[in-house]
């Protein structure tokens, strides 16, 4: 079983951070206790003064006095070097770790994020849309929803997902319906599964299955079970991940996220190595 998607700090986190083997490590030995055999650290692009570029434009925009957003200017400071390296540092000590990071798709940006990415020796990407514009859509239920109308919201977010898989950015998919995150649901959105589902297939880009949503008002796994179901069929390829912002969430309800696959007809997740996919078959159970 592999978890690859976690944090090793809090979102609002304004110290250094502790990018050191040793913080990993309690990654490592959560998973262990977690039954879980690989993970993958996937600190947020946000975090790290190389991607300032990308979001500059949002917190010194109209929205850049608002505290859902000004915190953005406080957060980018960390050298990716510092963060690499721990995990690099990891990896050497033998421990089952991937290097990864999570980066928000903003259509336009591909070639500055592809050049902040290219030095580094990823094993994998995750993409996720977090932003519409200059809004962030997952701060809370009350910041910018309730002057959206909803299905909109709905149609932009996934024309930005199947945009981000075909970037050829990313290696995975995060929380793929992230949109429902505080409860909004818009009718029909089974339609726009398709064209996403259909992008990940054609770029060969995989799909995370996240127990973050059992977290959130949606109290139910992102992707929803039609979504995996349509994934399963096209043959995408799957993670796991937990979105754990601690050591204690490392792992969480896997449990759930294996079962939803199966019933999905998933038979194989996909680990990285080096931004190469290995298909290995899902743990029974
Ligand atoms: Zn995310
Ligand atoms: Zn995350």
């Amino acid at each position: 079983m592999i978890d690859y998607h976690m944090h090793l700090v809090d979102d609002y986190h304004t110290e250094r951070c502790p990018y050191t083997p040793e913080r990993v490590e309690e990654y490592v030995r959560a998973a262990e206790a977690a039954g879980v055999d690989e993970i993958g650290v996937t600190d947020h692009c946000h975090r790290f003064v190389e991607f300032a570029p990308l979001f500059e434009p949002i917190y010194k925009g109209p929205r850049g006095r608002d505290p859902e957003v000004a915190w953005l200017k406080d957060n980018l400071y960390e050298p990716l070097d510092r963060y690499v390296e721990a995990l690099v540092r990891a990896q050497q000590r033998g421990w089952p770790v991937k290097i990864g990071l999570e980066v928000d798709w903003f259509p336009g940006a591909e070639d500055v994020i592809r050049s902040i990415l290219a030095p580094y020796p990823w094993d994998y990407v995750l993409g996720s849309v977090h932003f519409l514009g200059d809004w962030p859509l997952d701060v809370s239920a009350g910041y910018g929803w309730p002057d959206m109308d909803v299905a909109g919201v709905y149609a932009e977010y996934f024309t930005q997902l199947e945009a981000a898989a075909r970037s050829g950015l990313y290696d995975v998919l995060a929380h793929p319906d992230l949109v429902k995150k505080f409860g909004h649901r818009a009718d029909g959105a089974e339609a726009h599964y398709e064209a996403v589902v259909a992008a990940m297939a054609e770029a060969g880009v995989a799909m995370e299955i996240s127990t973050a949503g059992l977290r959130c008002p949606a109290r139910e796994l992102y992707p929803a079970p039609a979504m995996l179901e349509l994934a399963a069929s096209r043959g995408v390829a799957v993670t796991f991940g937990s979105d754990a912002h601690d050591p204690q969430t490392v792992g969480q309800n896997m449990d759930k996220a294996l079962t939803a696959a199966r019933q999905a007809g998933i038979t194989f997740l996909s680990t990285y190595e080096k931004r190469q996919r290995k298909l290995v078959p899902l743990p029974s159970g």
